[in-house]
């Protein structure tokens, strides 16, 4: 039995001070929550001020990108010991927006992975497949090449799978159970035939995840639970998402 994960992914919102005042406010929402994992990832600004609030609250912290070298001359770039310093025990890799604005190919996740997992960070690696793509009929294609890229030489040992079909990240536009569920266990029977312990390993499903549509959502046998952005950003609504997919 997988234990249910919703993520929240706040992408390039929130100060220091308005994370803050967020997590003061959720965090009595979930307070009696032990049956889902809960995981906030601020932008890395917020990191160190999250973790003072939610160190010994059983609610983890997560940043929202890692580079795959140790340390040196890489401006811009965060390290996984930084990540570790900061608070953090896990890390969103290969964001389709990752992918699409700064061109983050399926090897330099695959790079991000390899250093991630030797540090000790757990990761939430994003796939799945644009529009187009799936007019095209090449769900599946594009799934099994991101995997097989992404994972290359790893093992699954501190890895979760989100599955975020481009078209339903932020467009409202939510996968229908039925096909969030059918790629998913698309990837399960690849992670099964490609990897050891895949049944353990968890498969979010991601794209406008709301509180509305998270039971129906969760009712589905290979989803186990959901990255969430924009309904992630207000403590009220990001709660219900908790509490919904139990
Ligand atoms: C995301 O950022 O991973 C995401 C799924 O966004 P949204 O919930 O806003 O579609």
């Amino acid at each position: 039995m997988r234990k249910p994960l919703i993520s929240a992914n706040w992408k390039m919102n929130k100060t220091i001070g308005e994370t803050e005042e967020f997590i003061r406010a959720f965090l009595p929402l979930v307070k009696d929550v032990t049956d889902v994992d809960i995981i906030i990832a601020p932008p890395f600004t917020s990191l160190s001020a999250a973790s003072g609030l939610l160190t010994g609250t059983g609610v983890k912290l997560a940043a929202q990108n890692v580079f795959y070298e140790e340390k040196g001359a890489f401006t811009g770039e965060i390290s996984p010991a930084m990540l570790l310093a900061s608070g953090c025990s896990c890390v969103i890799i290969g964001h389709s927006e990752r992918r699409q604005y700064f061109h983050e190919t399926d090897e330099v996740v695959n790079k991000k992975i390899g250093t991630a997992r030797k540090n000790g960070l757990e990761v939430i690696l994003c796939i799945g497949e644009s529009l187009k793509e799936r007019e095209e009929n090449r769900t599946f294609g594009v799934l099994d090449g991101q995997l097989s890229g992404s994972l290359k030489d790893l093992t699954l040992d501190g890895i979760t799978i989100a599955y975020e079909p481009i078209w339903a990240i932020g467009t409202g536009r939510t996968a229908t159970k039925e096909q969030a569920n059918e790629a998913h266990s698309f990837i399960r029977g690849w992670l099964r035939k490609n990897k050891e312990s895949a049944d353990s390993i968890r498969i979010l499903y991601g794209g406008s995840v709301t509180p509305e549509n998270v039971a129906s959502l969760m009712s589905e046998p290979d989803v186990d639970g959901g990255l969430v952005g924009g309904a992630s950003l207000k403590p009220d609504s990001f709660a219900k998402i908790v509490t919904g997919a139990r």
